[in-house]
């Protein structure tokens, strides 16, 4: 029998939450649509975004670090993504979340340089030159023989090319000069020439000459990658960034619960944003002042302490409107390919206002699910209220458990 791995699928169950969002939904200017690439509202946090997505496309931004903060469900994690879309699939983004570090096989900040080191990219480029154009030139170029004998050499073949850029004058390899009789290339011709190699085509063109790809360094794995690998991969790497074939990319570190954290990973992230090449990193917290992990008393904006929170840029999340939070919803049952009715959304959103915004779009499956049990085409009031009956939300949870402490086990 064959044993398979079996992949973590947190992180994607994590972003299928939020696969409606498919970017910040920003104007040219820069101000965010009311509504737009399935965000709605939270437009400051948007608009901030933009700046971030910016920063980094202008490789301004790298080894510095923004907070989103704000209250649970006010689309947090949301934006983070869409700024990972806006910036493409070429730069790399690594979702993570505070807890992740805490693992009883790979020390904390072993986990933390991993992600670091997952957002950063290794681009691979062997980007070969080439040349189209009409041929408006065309000299071999001659030279004594340099063994003092009788006769020329040819030292390199001059070729002038009026391309759509504008005429180019090439300094060709001699044996190209072979290549060129061979082919009956005279002035006039449209040619392509690959200047590295010295390849020349009079028509025809292989689409393959300016390749760019990606390595993939880092696979997440279980086991804590050793200091001699690592060195390993850093002294390839550097090789291959002297001689020009490669560029690291710093990507995005999206840290969600960043509160989960402890002092001694505090430390290493300050200390890891000041190397030479970091990631962007990106913190997201819905904690208020409370206490930092690790240090048993010391008390601080959001869990983080005071020195790494001064050199961070915070971006504060707004609570939603009713309207607001109906159009989320909406947007989330057509995603979801949930047929809903409108006094059935309603319900949704007051029970969001009650309970959570997370809750109420977590309760669109389980309403579908009732609403064909029930036999009904959409989802109704009724199907939504059994719903929630059947599955509590945590505020509701957590009164119950307040009340009868009694009945639960200490
Ligand atoms: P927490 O603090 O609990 O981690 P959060 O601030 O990260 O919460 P999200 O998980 O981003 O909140 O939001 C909850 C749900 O609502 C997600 O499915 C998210 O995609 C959706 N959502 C939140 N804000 C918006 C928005 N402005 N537009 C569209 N969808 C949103």
């Amino acid at each position: 029998m064959k044993i398979e791995e079996v992949k973590s699928t947190t992180k994607t169950q994590r972003i299928n939450a939020h696969s409606h969002v498919k970017g910040l939904g920003l104007r040219e200017d820069g101000t965010a649509e009311p509504s737009s690439a399935g965000l709605v509202g939270q437009v400051q946090a948007r608009e901030a975004g933009g700046y971030l997505v910016d920063l980094i496309r202008t490789k301004r931004m790298s080894g510095r670090a923004a907070l989103f903060a704000g209250p649970p469900g006010t689309g947090k994690t949301a934006i983070a993504l869409a700024l990972a879309q806006e910036l493409g699939s070429k730069v790399p983004f690594c979702p993570m979340v505070g807890s992740e570090v805490y693992s009883s096989e790979v020390k904390k900040t072993e986990v933390l340089m991993e992600n670091f080191r997952r957002a950063i990219g290794l681009r691979i480029k062997e980007v070969k030159e080439v040349y189209e154009g009409e041929v408006t030139e065309l000299t071999p170029v001659e030279t004594e023989n340099p063994m003092g004998g009788y006769g020329k050499t040819v030292s390199h073949v001059l070729i002038g090319l009026r391309t759509a850029k504008g005429t180019k004058q090439l300094k060709l390899d001699p044996s190209i000069y072979e290549t060129l009789q061979k082919e009956r290339v005279e002035v006039g011709d449209v040619i392509y020439v690959e200047a590295n190699s010295g390849a020349v085509k009079r028509q025809g063109r292989s689409d393959t000459y300016a390749t760019e790809f990606d390595l993939e360094l880092m696979k997440p794995k279980k086991t804590e990658i050793t200091e001699k690998l690592r060195l390993e991969i850093n002294k390839v790497v550097d090789k291959y960034i002297d001689q020009g074939i490669a560029e690291l990319v710093p990507g995005v570190l999206f840290i969600d619960e960043v509160h989960m954290l402890d002092i001694e990973c505090f430390t290493f992230l300050h200390r890891a944003l000041e190397s030479r090449i970091a990631p962007i990193v990106v913190f997201a917290t819905n904690r208020g002042r409370c206490v930092i992990k690790g240090t048993g008393d010391v008390v601080s904006a959001h869990g983080i302490p005071r020195d790494l929170l001064d050199r961070l840029i915070i971006v504060r999340m707004q609570p939603y409107g009713q309207d607001e939070v109906a159009q989320i919803i909406r947007i989330r049952a057509q995603t979801e390919g949930v047929k809903i009715e409108n006094d059935a959304l309603q319900e949704l959103t007051s029970i969001a206002k009650r309970a959570s915004l997370r809750y109420s779009v977590r309760l669109l499956t389980p309403s579908n699910v009732v609403a064909q049990q029930n036999g009904n085409d959409s989802v109704t009031v009724e199907d939504v209220k059994e719903a929630a009956d059947l599955f509590m939300d945590a505020k509701t949870s957590a009164k119950m458990l307040a009340e009868n402490p009694e009945k639960y086990m200490k």
